[in-house]
């Protein structure tokens, strides 16, 4: 064989390898393979050629269908790799189509017209394959490199090579040969060149995209080796994060200056380990600070990657400050009162709840609840926004008296709470109380205006008055409840069983709407006495409520209850009513009656028909006025002077008389007493208690010289006592009221007194 068919052969096995490989390096460049295993299938061109030249038929025939198919796999696949230069898809179906056609054309010419008459359609074939090449790349609106480009011509003249060789055989096949192996060469080289181009244009878009992503991405991605220390990429989102204007500037001590020095470890410690591939992807939100000092809040999502063949890790950092401000604040709304600012009623649960845990080291605790006195009837006379502004004042102003590390809170309406630091023992609870005290003996100043409060304290011990936070709660209010009943500021601790709720303030409303509703609330008749004579004067009607599964409850209790959910005026008139029919009973029964005194409460004051009611109620039951007597208390007075004056006036004319109930615990001033036409006063229990003590018969007295000076009667009431009952009457009360005479009785026991009054009258005097 000559040499030159050698090199020839030897160029098709070194370019057909060469793309071969290329594209086991870049798969995309399928081009590459086509062409490449098209220049190997080439190499069993001449073993064709030595099979027809042997003088042997069969081998002929052979060699001449071998030939035919070989080419036609040449053909077919230097099609579909032009066709993938030019991005061009080429089906399966087509290709097997063509290698068909093909194959059976170069068949059917060297069969039909001999070896050189085949070899002339092979020449044929490839010619028109590099025409369609050049078609195809060299089109219009394709963008194809000059190197792509000229792999069209290479293949035409490589076709014409072949058909000149085929067509001009006196030329010689060497200097054809020679120029058929340049050619392909240059082909080869050429396309390789394609090949590396494609590929650094891809490397080069798969950069920029990469670029892109990360440089316009909204969300900071970082990237460090060497532990962190060493940061190595940072893209403009996160260098706004932090707050500076260049990567350098972050590279500077950025683990000590942008992470608090309680979690650097913690930190430092993660990263390490990311990046040695110790554990996998983390990620936590935390709050950092900006190279200003300024706080921010981010989420980290640090991953293992590596950076010019180091180990490195990329941090996505996510600025959440935003979000994070708007989750306290709604946070802070959730758990503060709107009003005063103090923490609310769920803060306070939450802090009980926090505290009463066994394991705690300092368990102990005190809560007192606050509840303000009288306070609806307050909003109810001055209009809510100076009752706002009353809430405010004390807020401020427990704030203010209690040491701040206590909890100071708004629970609802007229109700404070505040909760002792820990190991907070009886101690505290009496230095709490007795500054909540002193608060409140000094004026609230309020638009101008001097305001007294009273407030109700309950108090609760932990763990001594209950475990749980809500027992601690209910023992509490119930303790509050109960120094409810006494006039004026007063605080009670809470004993045993009010952490059951006994005076569970709720569940009693809830029961007392039904049992006025159903007429449950009876009245009890208490006997007023002739301080001298001893003989019954009148009686004072009191409500009793007695529950089936309860028990008896206090008027103190339900009464209060029946003011807070409004209740009190139905309830109110409803028990007028009920004395009033008791009057007429008794009128009936025994001819006369003595006067029966019914209890209003200051909110029933608050109507200005009022004395209309009254009238109503008598007219209703045919009472004579000047049987009924009207008890009003002190803190109605005052809260509403000139109403009040009014409707007594009005009363007075209508022949009811008006007495002033529990004289001497508030704020009576003689001006008050003079201005309210009244028929009595009732000197509370709280000052007939000590009696006979000299302090107490002097207080006393000088009431009674000055209910006199007034023409009051004067009525004592809670005697329990002979000696309380001397000293009374030697002080110069009139009537005298209380156990010692008779409890609350019933309308049939009281009816009994009715009837011996003849006989006490007969009686000796006292
Ligand atoms: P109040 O009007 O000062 O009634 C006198 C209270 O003293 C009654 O208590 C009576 O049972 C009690 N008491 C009488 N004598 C003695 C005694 O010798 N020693 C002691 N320790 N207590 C004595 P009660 O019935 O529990 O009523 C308490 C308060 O409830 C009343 O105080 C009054 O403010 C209110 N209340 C009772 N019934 C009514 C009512 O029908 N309407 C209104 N608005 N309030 C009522
Ligand atoms: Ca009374
Ligand atoms: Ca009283």
């Amino acid at each position: 064989m000559p040499y030159v068919l050698i090199i020839n052969a030897a160029v098709s096995l070194i370019m057909g390898i060469a793309l071969v490989l290329v594209w086991r390096r870049d798969r995309t460049q399928t081009f590459t393979r086509y062409i490449g295993i098209a220049n190997l299938v080439q190499l069993l061109v001449p073993m064709t050629y030595w099979w027809m030249s042997l003088d042997m038929d069969a081998l002929q025939v052979v060699g001449g269908v071998v030939l035919s198919v070989v080419a036609g796999v040449y053909t077919t696949l230097l099609i579909m790799g032009t066709a993938h230069l030019a991005n061009r898809r080429l089906t399966y179906r087509t290709a097997v189509i063509l290698f068909v056609a093909v194959s059976l054309v170069n068949g059917i010419s060297v069969v039909w017209g001999g070896i050189r008459f085949g070899q002339a359609s092979m020449g044929s074939f490839n010619t028109l394959v590099g025409v369609l090449c050049t078609y195809w790349l060299w089109k219009p609106a394709t963008t194809h490199s000059s190197s792509e480009r000229s792999v069209g011509p290479l293949l035409v003249m490589l076709g014409l090579i072949q058909f000149i060789f085929v067509a001009y055989e006196h030329m010689g096949a060497e200097p054809l040969a020679a120029m058929g192996a340049l050619l392909r060469m240059t082909l080869g080289l050429v396309l390789l060149n394609a090949a590396l181009d494609r590929s650094a244009m891809t490397t080069h878009k798969m950069r920029v995209r990469f670029e892109r992503l990360a440089e316009r991405s909204l969300q900071g991605i970082l990237i460090s080796t060497g532990s962190g220390r060493n940061i190595v990429y940072a893209n403009p989102a996160c260098l706004a994060i932090y707050g500076v204007q260049d990567l350098e500037s972050l590279q500077v001590a950025a683990i000590a200056r942008t992470i608090p020095k309680s979690e650097r470890a913690t930190v430092e410690r993660l990263i390490a380990q990311t990046q040695s591939g110790e554990i996998g992807d983390s990620s936590y939100e935390a709050e950092r600070f900006r190279l200003d000092g300024s706080r921010i809040w981010l989420r980290c999502h640090y991953f293992q990657t590596e950076w010019d063949d180091t180990p490195a890790v990329q941090v996505l950092i996510s600025d959440e400050t935003a979000r994070h401000q708007s989750n306290q604040a709604l946070v802070y709304l959730a758990l503060h009162d709107d009003l005063t600012g103090l923490p609310n009623r769920a803060s306070m649960i939450k802090s009980l709840s926090d505290r009463c845990t066994p394991d705690r080291i300092n368990p102990d605790f005190v809560l007192i609840l606050i509840n303000l006195d009288r306070f609806k009837l307050f909003n109810e006379a001055h209009g809510p926004s100076m009752g706002d502004n009353v809430l405010k004042a004390v807020g401020q102003g427990l704030r203010a008296v209690v040491a701040t590390e206590h909890e100071v809170m708004r629970l609802a309406g007229d109700e404070f709470a505040l909760v002792s630091a820990a190991h907070g023992k009886g101690d505290t609870a009496v230095d709490i109380v007795s500054a909540i005290k002193q608060l409140l003996s000094q004026p609230f100043q309020v638009a101008g205006q001097e305001i007294f409060l009273d407030a109700s304290l309950g108090i609760a011990l932990y763990p001594n008055s209950a475990r749980d936070a809500e027992s601690l709660l209910r023992a509490a209010n119930a303790a509050m409840h109960v120094a409810k009943r006494t006039p004026g500021t007063s605080y009670r601790l809470a004993e045993k069983g009010f952490e059951r709720g006994s005076s569970n303030a709720l569940e009693q409303e809830q029961s007392l709407r039904v049992a006025v509703e159903n007429d449950e609330i009876y009245l009890a008749y208490q006997p007023k006495v002739d301080a001298r004579t001893g003989r019954l004067t009148s009686f004072e009607a009191l409500a009793r409520w007695s529950r089936p599964d309860t028990g008896e409850i206090s008027p103190v209790d339900f009464i209060a209850a029946a003011e807070r959910t409004g209740l009190i005026n139905t309830l109110g008139t409803a028990l007028l009513r009920r004395a009033c029919r008791q009057i007429a009973v008794w009128s009936k029964e025994f001819g006369t009656c003595v006067p029966v005194a019914v209890n209003v409460s200051p909110l029933q004051l608050l109507d200005p028909r009022f004395p209309l009611l009254v009238a109503r109620v008598l007219d209703d039951t045919g009472v004579p006025p000047a049987l009924l007597t009207l008890e009003i208390t002190e803190s109605s007075a005052v809260q509403n002077l000139a109403q009040t004056v009014t409707q007594v006036e009005q009363l007075r004319v209508m022949g009811v008389q008006v007495a002033m109930d529990d004289f001497g615990t508030g704020f009576s001033s003689l001006n008050m007493l003079r201005s309210l036409h009244l028929h009595a006063v009732k000197i509370d229990r709280g000052l007939i208690d000590p009696l006979p003590s000299p302090d107490a018969i002097a207080v006393v007295r000088a009431i009674c010289q000055l209910a006199d000076a007034l023409h009051l009667h004067v009525v004592a009431e809670g005697v329990e006592t002979t000696a309380q009952a001397d000293a009374a009457r030697l002080a110069g009360c009139g009537e005298l009221q209380g156990f010692l005479y008779a409890k609350p009785l019933r309308p049939e026991h009281a009816a009994l007194w009715m009837t011996s009054m003849a006989d006490t009258r007969s009686s000796t005097t006292l």
